[in-house]
């Protein structure tokens, strides 16, 4: 098997997974508890805020954990209580479905349009202001592009508005600095990186206020009740270590291979990239003219190579994805898209591999089709 969908979920690196399992041994302690084992899983929790904090240049304090990406953009949109929410239209479900929930709570929905590159220009409409929270995510989970979240961030705070970040998809691929976007809300998850399923973080600036969405214990500063689970936790921290100690190498090694991908397959008659300018360096959106992205899927699947159809979130449904839709794509290859995404453990003699599959598949359908 050749697993190359990494943007739906990463296998673990090699500390990340070591640490999950020590703590869970070693580290069963209440956190909460004021006896030796509960000092010691707040120890060792207290390191892996540290190191999560380091990875986006934060501080420690600024740092709550959470269950993953998704609750991370529920706290940031639920918990900051604006009466008006901005969303790019290429927002992950998490934070698209998010908005539209408050909106149907009587909020103020603003979608803001991508560009045909896939790209969401940095303007806002007049309707932005103080009593908004604007949200855009760092780079697209189907495309890989990456979006203008400095401008956007400085705009929203030139209205007076709160700038929330989606970061899922870049956070442990490329350099992120919280204080140079100059962002009050980041989502991060751990699986998208290397780290364990189920466990992530939302940065949250000192002096931004949220309001919990879950009561309870008053764990994490209040803002997320419940028993912190250790070993997800410490594993989460390790794999950002982790992840900035590969990153610089990673990413010019998987920028190549996917370049490589890229040129092969594009070869092919009637196949279109989708998204340019600037991109995270595993992810690449091809649609294949004509043929449905779920066959490809399969078809690819079935000759042992890990693919999928735009995003995870839309398998099994042959609707056409938001994102494209939303970049202008043609109808023909709004719903024939393939997103190959590479990771830390994809080796260059895998590429080749991946060509032919997919190469193969396309040929195979299309033959099928006529
Ligand atoms: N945001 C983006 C951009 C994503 O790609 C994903 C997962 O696909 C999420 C949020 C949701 O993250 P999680 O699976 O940790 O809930």
């Amino acid at each position: 098997m050749i697993y190359a969908d990494y943007a739906a979920s990463s296998p673990m690196m090699p500390r990340a997974l070591n640490k999950l399992t020590e703590t869970a041994r070693d580290l069963y302690g209440n956190p909460s508890s004021m006896h030796q084992a509960g000092e010691e899983a707040a120890e060792i929790m207290e390191k892996a805020r540290r190191q999560c904090a380091a990875l986006i240049h934060a501080d420690p304090g600024e740092i709550v954990f959470t269950s993953g990406g998704t609750e991370s953009d529920n706290l940031a949109l639920r918990g900051c209580g604006r009466r008006r929410i901005a969303v790019s239209a290429i927002e992950h479900p998490a934070v698209l479905r998010t908005a539209e929930a408050l909106a149907a709570q009587g909020r103020e929905l603003i979608v803001l349009p991508a560009d045909s590159s896939g790209v969401v220009p940095a303007v806002l409409p007049d309707a932005v202001d103080g009593d908004t929270v604007v949200s855009l995510m760092l780079a697209n989970n189907e495309t890989g592009v990456l979006q203008p979240v400095k401008e956007m961030a400085a705009l929203a705070h030139e209205r007076g508005a709160v700038f929330h970040c989606d970061a899922v998809q870049g956070v442990g691929h490329i350099p992120v600095d919280v204080r140079e976007i100059g962002c009050d809300l980041m989502s991060v998850s751990a699986h998208k990186l290397g780290g364990p399923k189920g466990i992530g973080f939302l940065y949250v600036r000192d002096g931004v206020h949220l309001d919990p969405i879950l009561t309870g214990g008053g764990q994490e500063r209040g803002l997320r009740s419940g028993t912190e689970s250790v070993p997800l936790i410490a594993s989460l921290g390790e794999a950002c270590a982790e992840a900035a100690e590969r990153m610089n190498e990673d990413a010019a090694r998987l920028s190549r291979y996917r370049d490589e991908i890229e040129r092969e397959l594009m070869l092919l008659p009637d196949v279109r990239r989708n998204g340019e300018g600037e991109r995270l360096p595993g992810i690449c959106s091809l649609s294949f003219g004509g043929i449905g992205g779920e066959a490809m899927t399969l078809m690819c699947g079935l000759r042992g190579l890990c693919v999928s159809s735009g995003s995870a979130c839309h398998s099994g449904d042959e609707r056409p994805s938001h994102v494209l839709c939303a970049m202008g794509v043609p109808e023909k290859y709004l719903t024939s898209a393939l997103r190959i995404s590479l990771g830390w453990n994809t080796e260059e003699s895998e590429i080749p591999e991946i060509v032919r599959c997919v190469g193969e598949a396309a040929e195979l359908l299309r033959s099928m089709s006529q």
